[in-house]
């Protein structure tokens, strides 16, 4: 089977035996959790546009593996179109779920590794590349969801992984023998990871030769014994245990994020991609931040419509839409939004290929990207409480509306323009809530600041990519001092 359905998908996590906490807890059926399941909804409507005829072709491709057509999200880009229909896919499940649906990170750590596994083996003779094309057909032939397992705990940040008072706060090899590996040490912020079938462990950052046992990439099932999942709480998330579904402001779709134990986990050789070769590491986290931090440019700038959309709606059910200065506002959202876009848009056709022939985002545009959107969705958040008004911080419960006293006298006194019931202003503030406040803003705010990397980490790197010297040079040369012998400072 190459392409599953949305239930097929439903169906292969129930079959996925994944030890799951939440409140203190452990779940015994995640899949059905009334708190976990909108984050599944959203990963599922990967698999259901991809069978829609009117958006199966974005949202699928021809692998170069197979010959068969297999769900993007499993896909090596093969072009900077590739890398384009990329960021549309994202925008337009932004815009279809209005939260993070949770598989780029698996898309984006699979194209990382197939470009460093080739390099490695270009460099050092090792035999990673085949062995983790074999595990990706697999992938691709099974449409599975990958979560992309890179940030570790880190412990105390002025010191290295090998300085930790305990050195399992960096995923590490713990044993090798002629079968496999055994890692242990934690993942935190794993988007989507409970909705997973694979897990895709990557080193957090660059390391030297001393530190070889946390130079570690492998992948292992999301079910593989020793694995734990404690779900991140959310701003607002037992509304979805009230029973309604107003106050939670998109009861549908929601993300997640999980810590993940790696309590001594075995790994097979078949399934290790990087097994000490610490030169790599540094390379590996940089092609995966860069293709996830373009990857922003499309998932956020769906949901970015959808509030736009909201706040529209909200101006109109309100009475002001017509007030010039809303109109500008919303035209301001609407240019933060769209520059956004373009950053995504402009990484992608500036990408080439990498040394295993799939394509690489221009690293230094990706950066760029993931820059502006630790900053911009935060303009459009504010811009949409501004114009959304007090309310959206007062607004009585869902319960309240449906009480048969009070019930009609908010109906009443909450009413604003005739031309629409009251029911819709309450609907449209809860979802603004909900994307600005609440449990959608860790993905569109929280992640947006600190996913695929924090903002100094994108500030470095354009320090790294950007060319200063010869900008220098040109400015020299402009004006007229490129001959002259170089400065001499001191004294
Ligand atoms: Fe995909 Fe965006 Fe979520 Fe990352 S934050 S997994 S790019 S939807
Ligand atoms: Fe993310």
């Amino acid at each position: 089977m190459t392409l599953k359905t949305r239930e097929q998908y439903i169906q292969s996590l129930r079959n996925c035996k994944k030890r799951v906490f939440l409140f203190g807890e452990e779940v015994e059926n995640y899949v059905d959790h009334p708190l976990i399941r909108p984050s599944l909804n959203a990963v599922a409507m990967t698999y259901e546009l991809a069978q829609r005829p009117e958006t199966g072709g974005l949202l699928t491709a021809d692998s170069n593996l197979t010959g068969e057509r297999v769900n993007r999200f499993t896909h090596l880009h093969q072009s900077t179109s590739d890398l384009v229909e990329k960021i549309k896919m994202q925008r337009l499940l932004g815009q279809c779920t209005a939260c993070c649906f949770q598989r780029c990170a698996g898309m984006d750590s699979l194209n990382a590794l197939d470009a460093v596994t080739a390099h490695m083996d270009q460099e050092l003779g090792t035999p990673y590349h085949q062995r983790f094309r074999q595990y990706l057909r697999h992938v691709q032939e099974e449409d599975l969801v990958v979560g992309g397992a890179m940030t570790d705990s880190k412990g105390d940040r002025s010191l290295r992984p090998a300085e930790q008072a305990d050195p399992d706060m960096f995923v590490r090899i713990i044993h090798k023998d002629e079968g496999g590996i055994v890692i242990r040490g934690a993942k935190l912020h794993q988007t989507g990871a409970i909705n997973a079938h694979e897990l895709l462990v990557m080193p957090t950052r660059a390391l030297r030769p001393e530190e070889s046992a946390y130079a570690v990439a492998c992948a292992v099932p999301a079910d593989a014994p020793g694995i734990l999942y404690i779900y991140g709480r959310q701003a607002s998330d037992t509304r979805k245990l009230e029973g309604g579904r107003v106050d939670v402001g998109n009861a549908e779709f929601g993300g997640h994020e999980a810590v993940i134990i790696f309590d001594d986990v075995y790994v097979p050789w078949e399934w290790v991609f990087m097994c000490g070769e610490t030169a790599f590491a540094g390379e590996l986290v940089e092609w995966f931040a860069a293709h996830h931090r373009a990857s922003y440019g499309g998932c956020k700038v769906g949901v970015g419509d959808v509030l736009i959309g909201a706040t529209q709606a909200i101006a109109r059910v309100q009475g002001v839409e017509n007030a010039s200065h809303i109109k500008d506002k919303i035209v301001e959202m609407i240019h933060l939004n769209e520059t956004l876009y373009a950053c995504g848009i402009a990484a992608s056709t500036e990408g080439a290929p990498s040394p295993s022939g799939s394509y690489l985002v221009n690293r230094l545009l990706a950066n760029v990207t993931k820059l502006n959107v630790t900053r911009l969705p935060y303009q459009i958040a504010s811009l949409a409480q501004d114009i959304a008004g007090g309310l959206l911080g007062t607004l009585p419960s869902e319960k309240d509306f449906n009480h048969p006293e009070i019930g009609p006298l908010l109906e009443k006194y909450l009413a604003s323009s005739a031309r629409y019931p009251t029911r819709w202003r309450q609907h449209l503030l809860r979802l603004i809530e909900n994307l600005t406040v609440g449990a959608g803003a860790v993905g569109y705010l929280v992640e947006s600041m600190h996913g695929a990397g924090s903002p100094m980490a994108q500030r470095i790197m354009l320090a790294r990519l950007a060319g200063l010297e010869e900008k220098e040079q040109m400015a020299l040369k402009i004006a007229g001092l490129a001959e002259e012998p170089a400065p001499v400072h001191g004294g």
